[in-house]
């Protein structure tokens, strides 16, 4: 008899012991939207954990526009886009997101984490390299270690580690470079200027995964090869993108295997997406506000004595010194009304990420600064 392969799973005592301590933070289940505020376990907690940024998710233009997708193509198309296709949103989405973006053309893929593992591993070949930055995105290493290209990692936002590491490829590889436009755990942004001109130097094509800032703000994507967005931030929906050259997105809709494999989006989603991203054009003080409200409360912290990343968008990080201190700050967090995030390892640093969005009110900021105070 061989080890039983479900033995880890008995054995794996941290989530265990997280539950037993009363200090469990995962998996929780809200009733209600999602707004500014959310209500868990009967109790209404203002909301700096979710991704909501432009304050989207409950609002009645987007939920009416699902609803009448639904009623209109039923609530799913039952197949993949390629085999039984989409509707007319799907691509009106698409062409939307590439004129919204300043790119020229995109594909949907179901999820963002989809988009990135189905172009990096679409993309690849057996010569080439990807290089992905140390902070990255989970999916951009799922997607680098799925194809069948080289994998490597290099310092988190430093071109001179890039350039170090590209010069070291060999001349026949074809190189792609992964960043994020902005880092979902630290709230940091890509030195983007300092990073395109390194890829130009040595014919790399860059990838930026702009999850968090798309929608938030503008990005300059003057040599940018290649943007992954998702759906499940600003645009209050799910779903993701890549948008790119039209050759290059061609070759993806018959190579990326986390598109042509998976269901096509829901129209539902993809309609919610659509009139989210339309709000975020017409009503850029939505992401304005989120950024402003992140920048006041990164302030707070600092003038409370944390060492807080700078950051330009609306995620706020704070460092926490281990396991422990993290769940219990969160936890102390939540019984003064309080939703942060906690994060642990492998994840990243302990740290609690703090969120912000435009439908948070400056009361709302007031409460959240005091539940910090109290902290330390
Ligand atoms: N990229 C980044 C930087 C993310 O933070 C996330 C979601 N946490 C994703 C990609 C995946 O997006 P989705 O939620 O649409 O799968």
């Amino acid at each position: 008899m061989g080890v039983d392969l479900f033995a880890r799973c008995r054995d794996y005592e941290v989530a265990r012991a997280a539950r037993a301590a009363g200090v469990y933070p995962y998996y929780q289940a809200f009733s209600g939207p999602c707004g500014a505020t959310a209500v868990l376990d009967g109790r209404t907690v203002i909301m700096c954990g979710s991704s909501d940024y432009l304050g989207l998710a409950a609002d009645p233009r987007v939920i009416r526009a699902a609803q009448d997708a639904a009623a209109a193509y039923g609530t799913s198309r039952a197949g993949s886009r390629m085999l039984n296709g989409g509707t007319p949103l799907h691509a009106e989405l698409e062409r939307e997101l590439a004129a919204y973006a300043g790119m020229p053309d995109a594909l949907l893929f179901p999820t963002g984490y989809q988009a990135n593992v189905g172009t990096i591993a679409g993309l690849t070949g057996r010569r080439d390299a990807v290089l992905v930055d140390a902070e990255a995105h989970a999916s951009a290493y799922d997607g680098a270690a799925l194809g069948p290209g080289r994998a490597a990692r290099f310092r988190h936002n430093s071109p001179a580690a890039l350039d170090r590491l590209l010069a070291a490829q060999s001349g026949d590889a074809a190189r792609l470079v992964v960043v994020d436009g902005l880092y979902s755990m630290s709230g940091e942004s890509c030195p983007l200027p300092s990073m395109i001109t390194t890829c130009r130097r040595y014919g790399a094509r860059l990838l930026v995964d702009d999850a968090h800032g798309f929608g938030v703000r503008a990005l300059d994507v003057d040599g940018v090869d290649l943007l992954t967005v998702t759906f499940s931030k600003a645009l209050a929906s799910v779903g993701g993108a890549v948008l790119g050259p039209p050759e290059v997105i061609d070759y993806l809709r018959h190579h990326a295997r986390a598109e042509i494999y998976s269901a096509v989006a829901p129209p539902s989603s993809v309609a919610a997406a659509l009139a989210a991203l339309r709000i975020a054009a017409a009503e850029p003080w939505r992401g304005a506000r989120a950024v402003a409200a992140a920048a006041a409360l990164r302030a707070a912290l600092i003038s409370m004595g944390h060492a807080v990343p700078p950051g330009t968008g609306p995620i706020v990080s704070l460092p926490m010194p281990d396991l422990p201190a993290t769940l219990a700050a969160w936890h102390g967090l939540l019984a003064a009304g309080v939703y942060v995030n906690p994060v642990v390892p492998p994840a990243a640093r302990c740290s609690l990420r703090i969120t912000t969005t435009a439908a948070h009110t400056d009361a709302h900021l007031a409460t959240v600064v005091a539940a910090l105070a109290a902290l330390s």
